[in-house]
């Protein structure tokens, strides 16, 4: 447990002055726009509880005398002032200090300061080979736009929005909340204008008094050569508009990258598959691939394997920073074992088997000799 007078640092003797202004220093570290620690609730709360102890003549006297538990003994509630809990610190520290100014905290905009629009995200499908070589593609989406009618102010042509009668423009009342450590002013937003400021008694037409329109548009957007399945294109000003003129914010063209056939991407390789006999895989080939750019032959060495890969350079996608520079295409080798042979093929496989187990025997055969051999040799 900790002393009243160290949680609130004022000597014992500290006047009514002094801990109020104790109180209110602590109370600003702890605040949740500055402190995100997770213990500042509960550092408020002693804090509160601290105040309350000692801004209580009573209270005070039997603290200094007996301490926490004789202000228990004596019938006092200890829990202090925000034992029940309480929802939103930032709303109690809102009704400390909001009407305060000075502070810091919570300062609510200027009604009438121009305000960014909001940014937009459109998602869009772009074809395997047009994320790869990029491509001007149209798009379709909707967004606010300032209403030429009113050119924004939300009036009616020929009418002004006036000046709100009730917060005199600021968008924000002063109301006064009793809280257990006293009365505090806080400030509110407008309930009259809902912090505009400006109330419109002949509201515009075209936009119903809003100050903007959704609108579907249609713009050309360029897709760089090199993007990726979720790479995000930014269309500057695009979004919607602001407010008091202030700017447009921005479209942000997500795309989702249709999946090749033939072609499979990890960052700027692709990777293709090669089917070939065992025939062409024992004796090689030059074979046609279909690459990016077209087919191309390549050369499929004997001997290869299953799983073996013939890289063809440069081949592959560009790089979005430096497009000159693309990286590579791998052919990946599978052997396949034909399923249906004809009479013909049936007698060579028939004869390639046999010529294969004289060679098995023979190498056997010799391994014998040679471990025969060896026993001699060794006796
Ligand atoms: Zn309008
Ligand atoms: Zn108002």
């Amino acid at each position: 447990m900790t002393d009243y007078y160290e949680i609130l640092e004022v000597s014992r003797e500290a006047s009514k002055e002094e801990i109020k202004a104790a109180f209110r220093k602590k109370a600003r570290t702890l605040h949740p726009d500055v402190n995100k620690a997770p213990d500042a609730e509960e550092k408020f709360k002693e804090l509160g509880k601290a105040y309350e102890t000692l801004m209580d003549d009573n209270k005070r006297a039997t603290y200094d005398r007996y301490g926490e538990d004789g202000l228990q003994n004596a019938g006092f509630d200890t829990g202090g002032p925000f034992a029940g809990g309480f929802g939103d610190l930032n709303d109690i520290f809102n009704s400390f200090f909001g009407g305060m100014g000075g502070f810091g905290f919570g300062g609510r905009p200027d009604p009438n300061a121009p305000v960014e629009g909001d940014d937009l995200r459109l998602d869009i499908e772009v074809d395997f080979e047009q994320a790869v070589f990029g491509t001007d593609k149209e798009i379709k989406f909707d967004h606010l736009e300032t209403c030429t009618s009113c050119g924004g102010t939300g009036a009616e042509k020929g009418s002004q929005p006036v000046t709100c009668p009730t917060c005199h423009g600021s968008g924000q009342v002063q109301q006064v909340t009793r809280t257990p450590l006293g009365s505090f002013a806080q400030i509110v937003t407008c309930p009259d204008c809902h912090g505009k400021g400006k109330k419109i008694s002949n509201p515009c037409k075209a936009c119903k008094g809003h100050g903007k329109i959704e609108k579907e548009k249609k713009i050309n957007i360029k897709i760089p050569a090199g993007v990726d399945n979720m790479s995000k294109i930014r269309v500057s000003g695009e979004g919607d508009a602001g407010t008091n003129g202030g700017r447009a914010g921005d479209l942000f063209v997500v795309l989702h990258v249709k999946p090749s056939e033939y072609f499979k991407r990890d960052g700027n390789d692709v990777y293709s598959r090669l089917d070939i006999s065992p025939a062409q895989a024992a004796l090689g080939d030059d074979v046609v691939v279909k690459t990016l750019d077209g087919e191309q032959k390549i050369t499929v060495h004997a001997g290869v394997q299953s799983g073996n890969s013939i890289k063809i350079k440069n081949a592959g996608v560009p790089f979005i920073s430096r497009p000159s520079q693309r990286g590579d295409h791998i052919v990946v080798v599978s052997v396949k074992t034909p399923v249906k042979l004809s009479d013909e093929e049936k007698t060579l496989y028939r004869k390639l088997y046999e010529i294969q187990n004289n060679k098995k025997e023979k190498a056997q055969q010799s391994s014998i000799i040679d471990k025969v051999k060896g026993v001699f040799n060794n006796a």
